[in-house]
């Protein structure tokens, strides 16, 4: 065995051999730095071999194989290649960005004195705890998981306040009692510090370990070698934490996992739901899938064959949570129909009447509306001069609070003209509403009010954020205005109110799954009031109030949602009843874009078995960061049609001549349309 192959990041579907004169197979899943082009390179064997398909004679020589550093494991390969197979993407970038930025290039963190574990197998964690006594259909649901032998999807389906955190922390109990290691996905971690405490304080004794890109380089290596290690415990993270390493893994925990965050826009673009399932199934593990709001392609699967409307799958299993584990009640939601009304600043007179009753009460409301800025676009009305970005097909966002005109596609920012630059005239006018308009508005409103703006601007470090919230919590806010960024997972006792404005856009959007996302918002947001022992109450102001959407969320109704939405799909062919994949080109000018996608459509020809081909398209924001961008959407009935598919027509994508400047990438499972 003298030559090894070695997975380097390079946007190449290949591997690189190497000569190796003293390598064994127990090389497997080490690093190698290796000489390539004029410099080197740090990457992972994959594998040792007597042969190459190179010639012998081109093949360079290893400059070192890095022993001193643990082998990553068999299985963690596996879960690399499987990405870098389903998702078409090199298994050098797969596993160059499995692992953690030291550990890639080959570094190791400097060890940290840790505290000498206590010796004892009655588990130490839960000790002096007191725990809430569990619902009944809580504690069914931790007995289904626990009693989980093997590989199973179990989806948790429970609204928020339900007690799903919960029954995860029971069954994670009893995998560490057990002597297991659990992994645990959320959204946003730096959203969620109250999670990672509430962990912590469940299991004083265990050896926690978090994972998220905003770590350390060194925090980050030393958490990953203690996965890796098995002596972490708990892993807790975001959701390159799917890749944590973990020889004695028992059970993965999926919160929120309906939560877009879980696919990757960018370089592997992945979902970590749905590589989690895969490795639950490669280590014949249960995986938990939690939702308040579960992705109707989830929803689907745990849906029996013979269900109304056409029948799922039947390949997870429901478990639910109907009721709230505190609050009594969920809150009551009432529709605004706004139609017949004029607005004061886009607030209906019942959400006004709703924000002074909380004031007169010492409560505390929530505004929710999801956009941020001062107002969509400035514009000079006589001239039709508005203000656009000059790097991407979208408008600048005034922001009144450091008067900027910024683009949130490209971060492009300029400054507020006195007046307008093609006619000259002064008074330009704002067009739409966002949080801060809706801030300046309810402080003239309601001047005896603490009115309090969260969003990304006003949030834009975890130290902000974490003061904005320790101020919703000492009860030093009365009005709270905000976009999506409260939705999440946050407990505010004193909020007994929540206003939903500008809704309707997602009704109607060009984006199939827009509605999706609008109902599980609205669930989420609505969520966050009476969760303590005052009601809470949600108002949705909103043109269509008929919608069903609107109808179903009065009832709390997820489940009459889903199937409308479910039957939707099946007659349009949209997943989850088709499989699709999104190839998309950019490039300075669109033809130049459209002309590589309509070469890649005739190179799809002769492939497609079973597989369909669309016709190339520019993407709804055409043109970003200067570049114009288009999109060819190819589509299956049938998975393993279109998995057979994609490697072919990657190979030849590869062997195309590209024109100068132009880049490409394949999108597996697309989220964004
Ligand atoms: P979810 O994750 O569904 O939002 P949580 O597990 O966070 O729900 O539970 C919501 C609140 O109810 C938490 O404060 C939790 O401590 C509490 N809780 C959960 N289960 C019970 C129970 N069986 N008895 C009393 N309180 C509970
Ligand atoms: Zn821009
Ligand atoms: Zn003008």
């Amino acid at each position: 065995m003298n030559i090894i192959h070695v997975a380097l990041d390079l946007p190449l579907p290949r591997l690189f051999d190497y000569l190796a004169p003293d390598s064994n197979l127990s090389d497997i899943g080490l690093r190698a730095t290796v000489p390539f082009g004029t410099g080197s390179r740090t990457g992972v064997i994959v594998g040792v071999a007597d042969v190459s398909e190179q010639p012998i004679a081109k093949l360079k020589t290893v400059s070192a194989i890095l022993r001193d550093m643990p082998a990553l494991p068999a299985e963690w390969l596996a879960l690399c290649e499987f990405c870098a197979r389903y998702y078409q993407t090199p298994l050098g970038e797969v596993t160059s960005f499995a692992l953690p930025p030291m550990l890639r290039r080959g570094k190791l963190p400097r060890i940290k004195k840790t505290k000498p574990v206590a010796v004892s197998p009655s588990p130490s964690f839960a000790a002096g705890v007191e725990l809430p006594r569990l619902l009944d259909a809580q504690q069914a649901a931790v007995e289904a998981i626990t009693a989980t032998n093997g590989f199973d999807t179990l989806l948790l389906h429970g609204v928020t306040g339900s007690g799903k955190t919960e029954v995860y922390l029971r069954a994670i109990t009893a995998v560490l009692a057990r002597g297991g290691q659990a992994l645990m996905l959320v959204p946003e971690i730096a959203l969620t510090p109250q999670l990672e405490g509430r962990v912590a304080a469940r299991f004083p004794g265990a050896h926690i370990v978090c994972a998220n890109s905003s770590m350390g380089d060194a925090a980050r290596a030393r958490g990953f070698l203690e996965a890796q290690s098995g002596q972490a415990e708990i892993v807790l993270g975001t959701r390159l934490a799917v890749f944590m390493p973990m020889p004695r893994l028992q059970l993965i925990v999926v919160d929120e996992e309906h939560d877009a965050s879980f696919k990757q826009q960018e370089g592997l673009r992945y979902s970590a739901r749905d590589v989690a399932i895969w490795r639950a199934h490669q280590l014949n593990i249960p995986i938990v899938l939690g939702s308040a709001t579960p992705s109707l392609e989830t929803f689907h699967h745990a849906q029996p064959r013979s269900a109304p409307t056409g029948g799922g799958t039947s390949r997870y299993r429901l478990l639910e949570l109907p009721e709230r584990a505190v609050a009594d009640a969920m809150p009551t939601v009432r529709i605004i129909d706004t139609r017949r009304e004029k607005l004061q600043e886009g607030l209906s007179a019942a959400l006004l009447d709703g924000l002074q009753q909380r004031l007169d009460r010492g409560e505390q409301s929530l505004v929710f509306l999801n956009r941020r800025g001062y107002a969509p676009v400035l514009a000079c009305p006589p001239c039709g001069w508005i203000s656009r970005c000059t790097r991407c097909a979208a408008n600048l966002v005034l922001h009144l609070a450091d008067k900027r005109l910024r683009c949130h596609h490209c971060g492009f920012e300029t400054g507020v003209p006195r007046s307008c630059p093609d006619c000259g005239n002064v008074d330009l006018l704002p067009f739409g509403r966002g949080t801060q308009r809706l801030e300046t508005m309810l402080v003239e409103r309601f001047p005896e009010a603490r009115v309090l703006r969260i969003d990304r601007d006003s949030a834009s470090t975890p130290k902000k954020w974490q003061a904005l919230l320790a101020t919703i919590h000492a009860g030093e806010a009365d009005i709270l205005v905000g976009t999506q960024m409260l939705a999440k997972g946050h407990d505010f006792p004193l909020l007994t109110l929540v206003g939903a404005v500008s809704a309707d856009a997602a009704l109607f959007a060009a984006d199939f799954r827009a509605p999706e996302r609008l109902f599980a918002q609205l669930m989420q947001v609505g969520g966050r009031s009476g969760r303590a022992d005052l009601p809470g109450e949600v108002l949705i102001q909103t043109e269509y109030p008929e919608h069903p959407l609107y109808q179903a969320l009065i009832e709390h109704d997820y489940q009459r949602f889903a199937r409308s939405q479910l039957d939707e799909r099946r007659i349009a062919g949209f997943p989850p009843f088709s499989f699709q994949a999104m190839l998309r080109a950019e490039a300075r000018d669109m033809n130049q874009s459209l002309a590589f996608l309509t070469t890649a459509r005739c190179a799809a020809e002769s492939l497609a078995d079973g597989v369909a081909l669309y016709d190339p398209v520019p993407m709804r924001l055409q043109r970003l960061m200067k570049l114009e961008r288009g999109q060819l959407l190819v589509e299956s009935q049938s998975r393993p049609a279109l998995q057979a598919f994609l490697p072919k027509w990657m190979e030849a994508l590869h062997a195309l001549k590209m024109p100068g400047g132009l880049r490409w990438h394949l999108d597996v499972d697309p989220l964004e349309f």
